[in-house]
């Protein structure tokens, strides 16, 4: 069978901001085009540009990179990967790639800031301990079942090998944070299950999360509908029935569950965070009619230099804001 990956050249630069949400100001990386993961709920698979049956690799990454820090005049603080593809991908080609990457912008004293569901090997926890002060590691969970697991994200780390990682991420003094996204309306969000995960999270040394539900677009609902059991593709769609389209994010057709709906689960979760001493944010992008909270990863502690403040206004040192990066 031929390979999945192949390799290309990325010819636009790669140090340039997203002007959206949480992420506005910071560089966001991408080691492939596509993702091998294919998580059912994914939105990014349906982007236009995403390729079809295959992911494609930035094979010069590395060196593009090296390039653009040593030709820039100001170097960002951080960057972030993982926006549209995850950087752990089980594919020997794409984790050389992402090692490469990692190390040309963690010896350039640039923080890395990560969102995973993928399995994290050996010599990535090397690099991490040896710049442990520029490293921020966030995980995606939403359910420790391997049931919601089997459905709905099948080819990411188990959720167990997850809680580990966090673990070992947690030791290694990353200060692990967890996207618990996307919630999913009826199967996910039971005061047990959100108690069971929460309390999980906690004893593995989880400080804080962020939460959203899930959000619906044209392409998310085709692939739903494609690859989820008929009777839970049914259920899941009667939490969004006559919500109007409208623009989150980059994207004016997207469906948010029921208003009623999301305000009661994110009270569980906030209760039970309460009860555990955990932190629990709402994902502010993802649920603009809800009163705005920030879930960045930053705040307050690259090396203890960068504030939220710094991020998104002015006066910034080291990380551009309004220019493009
Ligand atoms: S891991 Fe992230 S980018 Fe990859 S398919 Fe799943 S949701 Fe999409």
């Amino acid at each position: 069978m031929a390979s999945p990956v192949k390799k290309v050249l990325r010819k636009s630069p790669v140090l340039k901001c997203p002007s959206f949400g949480c992420l506005k100001g910071v560089p966001a990386v991408n080691v492939t085009r596509g993702c091998l993961h294919r998580c059912s709920y994914c939105y990014a698979r349906s982007f236009p540009e995403t390729p079809q049956g295959e992911v494609h690799l930035y094979d010069n990454l590395p060196q593009k990179l090296s390039r653009e820090i040593t030709s820039r005049r100001r170097l960002p603080q951080m960057v972030t990967f993982s926006t549209a593809s995850d950087l752990f991908q089980p594919h020997p080609e794409i984790l050389k790639i992402t090692y490469l990457s990692l190390k040309v912008l963690l010896e350039a004293g640039i923080g890395v800031s990560f969102l995973t569901k993928g399995r994290i090997s050996g010599e990535f926890w090397d690099l991490f301990a040896a710049y442990q002060g520029l490293v921020k590691a966030r995980f995606g969970l939403v359910s420790l079942s391997l049931t919601y697991q089997g459905l709905f994200e099948p080819r990411t780390a188990n959720p167990y090998l997850r809680l580990r990682q966090i673990e070992r991420a947690n030791l290694l003094g990353l200060e692990p944070r967890v996207r618990v996204d996307p919630v999913v309306p009826g199967l996910t969000d039971q005061p047990e299950e959100i108690f069971k995960l929460l309390r999980t999270l906690k004893n593995v040394g989880v400080e804080e999360v962020s939460v959203s539900y899930l959000v619906l677009r044209p392409g998310v609902i085709r692939q739903l509908r494609r690859e989820l059991p008929n009777e839970v593709f049914v259920s899941l769609l009667k939490a969004y029935e006559g919500m109007p389209w409208c623009r989150i994010i980059t994207s004016a057709t997207t469906k948010l569950a029921k208003k009623n709906l999301r305000e009661e689960g994110y009270r569980i979760f906030r209760q039970i965070g309460e009860e555990l001493g955990l932190k629990v944010r709402i994902c502010g992008c993802k649920n603009p009619d809800l009163p705005f909270e920030p879930c960045f990863p930053w705040e307050g502690s690259f090396k203890g230099k960068l504030k939220q403040a710094e991020l998104f206004g002015t006066n910034i040192t080291g990380v551009q804001t309004d220019d493009p990066c």
